[in-house]
């Protein structure tokens, strides 16, 4: 018998000795044999699972922006939280779409940096209302100035600037998992468990992880609002700006550089994890993960948003303008809940008298 250099027995860590004359490596420690193919595809695939992560992004080069004079531009500023939003100068009176305050300053459009592309709004402020009174089915006990019709027109279009990433990512993860198969006979119950190291290698291309750009715009509302449908952007045009506003970002692209890295890790980690099901218990053991070709651009994109006052506090909604789909905390009514229950009360106590009615005679 003659030790191999290298090959450590995966279940204790004990050198493995090769048995001359067969393709197996033995461990003298625990007993186990291996083929010696397994051994050696295993210490391979652990060697290149090893090692660091690497995310690779190009640089992103900001390009500025002056109006091509297809809508009346101004800026608008907003003394109470800060924002400074562009759009359509022809907007009435506008209120900020980010704290609800209705002071807001229009001024002279300062130019900007220039979109790569934007996904325009598919519904328009009549289609966000109704998707916003449709969402009042699942809040029963909403507060009237929540229905009322005037506030609801206080609806902004903005369009909210993410960063947009594309990669291809490389990931290996190795697991160690197990399989426990349980059984019995007319005398005994016996449980075995099955030991694996799990490999799992391959290519994920990822288009289009948007991470917000705005400090603004709530990071929670913004992925909330998600998904958006990225087979409608187009290329940047003013055009798209007509009865809206923009925001422009205050987080640059190397800023949400991590938060893509963790979208990205995240989205490959569960794909991978999901090839693991068939087993009992799965726990990672090293993950590497890699990116390369990682683009980043600048896009715009559409959410109606609209903030509600009710007792002192600012409820914000977002509307994703191309699907419908609403994002916000609704507060509840107390005065209405508790009209609601004894309504119900009522209607308990007339079916408890009627029961009793029965019973008596
Ligand atoms: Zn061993
Ligand atoms: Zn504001």
């Amino acid at each position: 018998m003659e030790a191999i250099k290298n090959y450590k027995c995966p279940c204790c860590g004990a050198p493995l000795v090769y048995k001359a004359g067969s393709e197996t490596l033995h461990c003298d420690s625990c007993d186990n044999s291996f083929e010696l193919a397994t051994i050696t595809q295993m210490t391979e695939d652990m060697e290149s699972a090893g090692g660091a992560s690497k995310y690779d992004w190009e640089h992103y080069e900001p390009r500025d922006y002056q109006s091509d004079g297809e809508v009346n531009l101004a800026n608008y500023s907003c003394p109470s939280c800060g924002a400074e939003i562009s759009g359509d100068d022809t907007l009435g009176a506008t209120v900020c779409p980010y704290c609800g305050n209705s002071t807001i300053v229009k001024g002279q459009f300062e130019g900007g940096l220039r979109p790569d592309y934007l996904i325009p709004f598919k519904l328009d402020k009549q289609a966000a209302v109704a998707a916003f009174e449709d969402d009042f089915k699942n809040a029963p006990f909403l507060p009237d100035n929540f229905k009322s019709k005037k506030k609801i027109q206080e609806m902004a279009g903005v369009y909210v600037p993410f960063w947009m990433f594309d990669c291809d990512c490389d990931a290996s993860i190795v697991y160690n998992a197990e399989q426990v198969t349980a059984w019995s006979d007319a005398n005994y119950n016996y449980v075995k468990t099955d030991y694996y190291k799990l490999f799992r290698s391959g290519r994920i291309s990822f288009a289009n992880i948007p991470v917000d750009g705005s400090k603004k715009a709530d990071n929670t509302y913004m992925e909330a609002v998600e998904p958006f449908d990225y087979g409608d952007a187009v290329e940047f045009s003013d055009r798209y700006l007509s009865g809206y506003l923009a925001d422009k970002y205050d987080v640059s692209a190397e800023d949400s550089i991590e938060r893509a890295n963790e979208r990205v890790k995240n989205s490959a980690v569960e794909t991978f994890k999901a090839t693991t099901s068939r087993y009992s218990a799965v726990i990672p053991e090293s993950t590497k993960i890699g990116f390369s070709n990682g683009k980043i651009r600048y896009s715009l994109l559409p959410v109606w948003m609209l903030n509600i006052k009710y007792k002192d506090t600012m409820y914000k909604f977002a509307i994703n303008g191309q699907t419908g789909k609403v994002v916000g905390q609704y507060p509840v009514d107390n005065g209405k809940k508790w009209r609601y229950f004894w309504a119900v009360a009522g209607v308990m106590y007339a079916v408890a008298a009627a029961v009793a009615y029965f019973l008596l005679f």
